[in-house]
């Protein structure tokens, strides 16, 4: 018997019939003396609806009350999971994020989990429940609503079973399991049967869209072992999905490159003809900061005639504000030639732990990428991971290509 926390994602939430399908698999686990711990989204489309009509009632939404308003989601899903889960003939019962309760930080909308009392829901195992918890939410000291931020209902799945120290955390989505790349973009993409964490960190935050990379971050550090896989599959006991293991262990799979993520959710900005002294990046990035826009890929040319160039990115919603601050503050301040932004762009990601030890994947990757004739605008590397900027136009060719030169689609021996 073995204590399992199982998160359901809100496309496998998304109607009354899917949630009988989940309950019935929740019925195999339960029948086979599993003791379940039920995490739950809200029905798909169901945040965005909430969030939506916050919106409309305010263009600048108050943190506080949009957290009100977007745990109703979950609540609701929490509710009619019990009742499905009951009308099989096992018991069920439902938990909010405060009645649990699981306690945050008062960052509204991005609430970071501070503990989790266990108390009731050990109990309620005992008797023989399967425990069904609200996702994305918890309570702060002072009683306040929290959301944990889009997509959150995975790192409450991973700290229920960190907490409980479950035996396996398994997230259950619409795919089934994590892919070498998206096989919407590459047919031939690969289901991996495992995955180290820190490549999953990287492909997470670099724009795969499988895992919340918060809830990764967590699984890392408390060491849970996390497990991807589909709630749209039969049942069957022998699927494995995609384990994330936090070891590279004997029997990985030996391949160099684990995957390949890609993004357009940046722009990129240039600061031309600056001249080359000592401080000019922070008059650049400081007025950047000061207005809260994270940066993310930064290249600085070497001088020619005492001038240079200096590019970075930042997430596309900031592209506008980010222009400003520029051409109004930072090109006054330091006396730049120009300025000039670039929101049609994308960030594609190799990873892998294999980066370690083997030397000329970069190359490769930038010779992949002459042969298709793709402009690399940027690079940036770190000890797992080489991602470039192109222009977003040629975005899949690259992927596609990248997928074939790394014989991402064959199994490694
Ligand atoms: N319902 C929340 C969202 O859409 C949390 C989740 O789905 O994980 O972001
Ligand atoms: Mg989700």
């Amino acid at each position: 018997m073995a204590l399992i926390v199982q998160k359901y994602g809100g496309t496998s939430m998304g109607s009354p019939e899917r949630i009988r399908e989940v309950a019935k698999r929740i019925a195999h686990y339960h029948s086979q003396g599993h003791q379940l711990i039920v995490v739950p989204s809200a029905m798909s489309g169901e945040t965005n609806r909430l969030l939506g009509l916050a919106k409309q009632l305010n263009a600048e939404p108050d943190g506080r009350e949009l957290d009100v308003i977007a745990a109703t989601g979950e609540q609701v899903s929490v509710g009619l999971l019990a009742l499905a889960i009951q009308n099989l003939g096992i018991k069920a019962k439902s938990y909010t994020g405060w009645q649990v309760k699981v306690l945050t930080d008062s960052a509204f909308t991005k609430a970071r989990i501070l503990s989790i009392d266990d108390k009731n829901i050990r109990k309620d195992l005992a008797e023989g429940n399967v425990v069904v918890v609200a996702g994305f939410q918890g309570i702060d000291e002072h009683g306040n609503i929290t959301t944990l931020g889009r997509g959150g209902s995975d790192t409450t799945g991973v700290a229920m079973a960190a907490a409980l120290k479950a035996d396996e955390c398994q997230i259950f989505t619409d795919v089934d399991g994590v892919y070498t790349t998206d096989p919407r973009v590459v047919p031939s993409a690969r289901k991996l049967d495992q995955i180290t964490f820190e490549e999953m960190f990287e492909l997470a935050s670099q724009g795969s869209k499988v895992l919340q990379i918060r809830s990764v971050e967590f699984a890392g550090k408390y060491k849970v072992k996390l497990r991807v896989l589909s709630s749209f599959t039969e049942f069957d006991s022998q699927d494995r999905g995609t384990l994330i293991t936090y070891e590279e262990d004997e029997n990985m799979e030996q391949a160099i490159i684990s995957g390949i993520a890609f993004n357009r959710d940046e722009a990129k900005l240039t600061v031309a003809g600056v001249p080359d002294r000592p401080g000019i990046a922070f008059s650049i990035l400081g007025p950047i900061a000061e207005a809260n826009i994270d940066i993310d890929v930064i290249i600085q040319n070497t001088s020619f005639e005492g001038l240079t160039d200096f590019s970075f990115t930042v997430h596309r919603n900031d592209y506008a504000k980010a222009l400003a601050i520029l051409n109004d503050k930072v090109k006054p301040l330091i006396n730049a030639r120009s300025v000039a932004g670039d929101n049609k762009i994308a960030k594609i990601s190799l990873v892998g732990i294999g980066m370690r030890s083997h030397v000329g994947i970069a190359a490769k990757m930038f010779e992949t990428l002459a042969h298709e004739n793709v402009n690399i605008q940027m690079i940036s590397t770190s000890e797992i991971k080489t991602s470039v900027v192109v222009d977003e136009k040629y975005m899949e060719l690259a992927v596609r290509a990248l997928h074939t030169a790394f014989e991402l689609d064959k199994v490694p021996v």
